[in-house]
């Protein structure tokens, strides 16, 4: 596996048929966001319809303390549960970070990918027939195998400031607003953060931890770790088609049907 070359962050532009505006992309370093301690206002001309409430609250640090103690407390005896309570654990800080963005719950659903050759994937869906301006963020395994929590919390913050600028916008100026506003770290405020891809230990643990889960559940064990219904590729095809998850017994199910979605193992 080579780690030589690197994406942290695609962009697919689901159902939006808008050529990418280059005019977005200008440099805009001198960025304000009104505020006061516990909550800033992100302006609307930065949001795209899907991009919530522009309303964003301070990063809760005593809620950050106590995700990353649960994230570095998983236990590592079983593969399996180790990288299901991860994901438990990484839910929980999407939900927290979605409602603390804006953004709203039934429009933005958390997925997982198992590819290394990007961290990151948000879909942007405009409204259609199918319903509101809505998205998607997929976040690969190898996020959440990662013991760095800054990892995740990084590419989640860079995602979500994706899922409020919508899809005009790529790593322009209001892209790099929302991730101010949201506080996401510097180190992914940037298209591809390569620092994932150059960390020796990790890619041995990465390893290390693909080869237990082999062990205990053959090559389909990702998926007694985590929801069948939330994997890409389960709603997406090769050629980034929309699907709808068929269960066992030929049940279609509506990703956005997000309670159901998570369930499915
Ligand atoms: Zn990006």
């Amino acid at each position: 596996m080579s780690f030589s070359f690197c994406v942290s962050c695609r962009f697919p532009f689901a159902q939006s048929r808008t050529p990418n505006p280059q005019t977005t992309f200008r440099s805009h370093r001198d960025v304000k966001v009104r505020s006061n301690t516990n909550h800033r206002l992100l302006e609307r001309d930065v949001l795209w319809s899907g991009g919530g409430s522009g309303a964003i609250k301070a990063i809760d640090e005593s809620i950050m303390l106590r995700f990353q103690s649960d994230w570095s407390a998983t236990d590592a005896s079983s593969a399996v549960s180790f990288l299901s309570n991860r994901w438990r654990v990484a839910l929980e800080i999407f939900r927290y970070e979605r409602a603390r963005v804006g953004l709203d719950e039934d429009r933005w659903f958390l997925g997982w990918h198992e590819k290394k050759s990007y961290v990151g994937k948000t879909y942007l869906n405009e409204e259609d027939e199918m319903g509101p301006a809505r998205g998607e963020i997929y976040v690969s395994k190898y996020a959440l195998l990662d013991d760095d929590f800054s990892t995740f919390i990084g590419v989640l913050r860079h995602e979500l400031a994706h899922a409020m600028c919508g899809p005009l916008e790529d790593h322009g100026w209001k892209w790099q607003k929302a991730c101010k506003a949201i506080e996401c770290d510097e180190e992914w405020v940037c298209e591809a953060n390569r620092k994932f891809y150059v960390r020796p230990k990790t890619s041995l643990m990465w390893t290390k931890r693909d080869g237990q889960l082999f062990l205990e559940g053959g090559k389909d064990a990702m998926f007694r770790a985590l929801p069948r219904g939330c994997w890409e590729r389960t709603i997406y095809d090769s050629e980034s088609n929309r699907t709808v998850y068929e269960n066992a017994d030929g049940l279609k199910i509506d990703p956005f049907a997000l309670k159901e979605t998570y369930e499915i193992l």
